[in-house]
């Protein structure tokens, strides 16, 4: 048993407090806080009807290392599970190191001011966490973290050396409205409107936004473009397999998304760098942009259809070469009626809390700073399939795949 601190209270916070609460035998008592108490309570309130758990709230300010650390001392929080913004990631795992509690993130950190995201910074704090005896797990959210997992059960289980890696990242949801994001604006625009990069032969390979696609077909869920895009876990999983030659990830996009995205980036709504709107007042135009969307919470009730997130992986197995294909179907209707949040914070959510009962369970822990596929992939498998992310292998052909041009 395990009392866990969850920091944030956004679409991803109430899938991991409920999913946290269906858990209650392993986290004793659960905290939820975040810069809004009213949305906790929220969150909290529903819980306590649904599923008659007590989660107990509080306001705080996540970039304040000292109050945060006075939070988890006062609520003896030995796990937190930072579900708020990546630009707190780092104050977050200070204030752990400073009141002694275990860490738990789902997106590297970003800087405010810049549309970058790596590890560099939240690596460079291993020795301290080894040196305190604490872990930090990184990433444990569906992308990164489940396909991290899948990348890792397929080096451990199906091939000796993974050779080429894809990860494929579907939504065919429809939320009925002309523009939204599934998840936090901000977050989400900058991620696909810096340049794409890709990991080919030892190194990165940079290309113009959007400039690459091809169409792949998602069992279950249909025909997509699928976009290639930089995304974090690429990172982390050409550092810890070696072996990989060539690793992409690709998102689908609609037609009407993108034409969107285009018409607010070229008049400079996509800009992070605030500007004087009126005398000695500045907001930057990206931050304008996210106040007039709707919020991404809300979009749980209106979304039909399903998500695909998978990892498709070639390599040898016995000087045979293979490919394996894992993946997720998630329907967001479905997981509406369970937790009130469409399926871009359940499955995020969801990894979430299960990277928390990792630790809790001590089934994966080791002090230091961690990424997901540092441990055996099969036992949080396995917790995928009991809270709600079933997934599904297949074996495709090696050769003549839209993948392969
Ligand atoms: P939201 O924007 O919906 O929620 C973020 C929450 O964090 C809000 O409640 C916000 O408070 C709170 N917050 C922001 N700043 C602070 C602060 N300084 N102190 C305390 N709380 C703060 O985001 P999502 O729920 O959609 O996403 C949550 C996280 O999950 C993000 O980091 C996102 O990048 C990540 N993510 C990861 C995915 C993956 O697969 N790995 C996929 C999708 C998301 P307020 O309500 O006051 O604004």
């Amino acid at each position: 048993m395990a009392n866990l601190l969850i920091i944030g209270a956004g679409g991803v916070s109430r899938v991991a407090t409920f999913k946290a609460a269906m858990n209650s035998y392993v986290f004793e008592n659960i905290v939820l806080a975040s810069r809004t108490k009213s949305k906790c309570d929220a969150i909290a309130k529903d819980i306590k009807e649904r599923l008659g758990v007590d989660i107990k709230t509080y306001q705080i300010d996540a970039m304040d290392v000292d109050a945060t650390a006075k939070l988890i001392e006062n609520t003896k929080s030995e796990i937190v599970l930072n579900v708020a913004l990546p630009y707190q990631d780092l104050a977050i795992m200070d204030a752990c190191l400073k009141a002694g509690a275990h860490y738990v993130d789902t997106a590297n950190y970003e800087h405010p001011e810049e549309a970058k995201f790596e590890y560099k910074e939240q690596w460079a704090k291993d020795e301290e966490f080894k040196k305190a005896g604490l872990m930090a797990l990184l990433g444990s959210g569906f992308d990164p973290g489940v396909t991290n997992v899948f990348t890792a059960f397929i080096a451990q289980e199906l091939l000796d050396e993974i050779e080429t890696l894809d990860i494929l990242d579907c939504n065919a949801g429809d939320h009925g409205y002309p523009f939204a994001t599934n998840f936090n604006p901000e977050i989400n625009i900058r991620e696909i409107t810096q340049k794409g990069k890709y990991y080919e032969n030892g190194q990165w390979r940079e290309i113009e936004p959007m400039s690459v696609k091809f169409k792949w077909e998602y069992p279950g869920v249909g025909e997509y473009p699928s976009y290639l895009l930089y995304h974090e876990e690429l990172e982390s999983l050409t550092k810890n397999f070696p072996s990989i030659k060539k690793a992409r990830f690709f998102m689908t996009f609609s037609d009407n998304y993108l034409w969107h995205l285009n018409a607010l980036e070229n008049v400079g709504m996509t800009d992070i760098k605030p500007i004087e709107v009126c005398k000695g007042c500045e907001i930057s135009p990206m931050e304008f942009l996210k106040k007039v969307l709707p919020d991404p919470a809300s979009l749980g009730e209106r979304t039909k259809g399903q998500t695909h997130i998978g990892v498709v992986a070639t390599g040898y197995k016995n000087k045979e070469l293979k490919r394996y294909y894992i993946y997720n179907i998630c329907d967001h209707q479905c997981a509406f009626r369970e937790v009130g949040a469409q399926c871009v914070s359940y499955t995020t959510g969801v990894p979430a809390m299960i990277g928390a009962k990792m630790i809790a369970t001590k089934t994966w822990f080791e002090p230091g700073v961690k990424n997901m596929e540092e441990f055996k992939a099969r036992p949080f498998m396995y917790e995928l399939n009991k809270n709600g992310l079933a997934w599904f292998i297949k074996e495709l052909p090696t050769k003549g795949l839209p993948i392969d041009n």
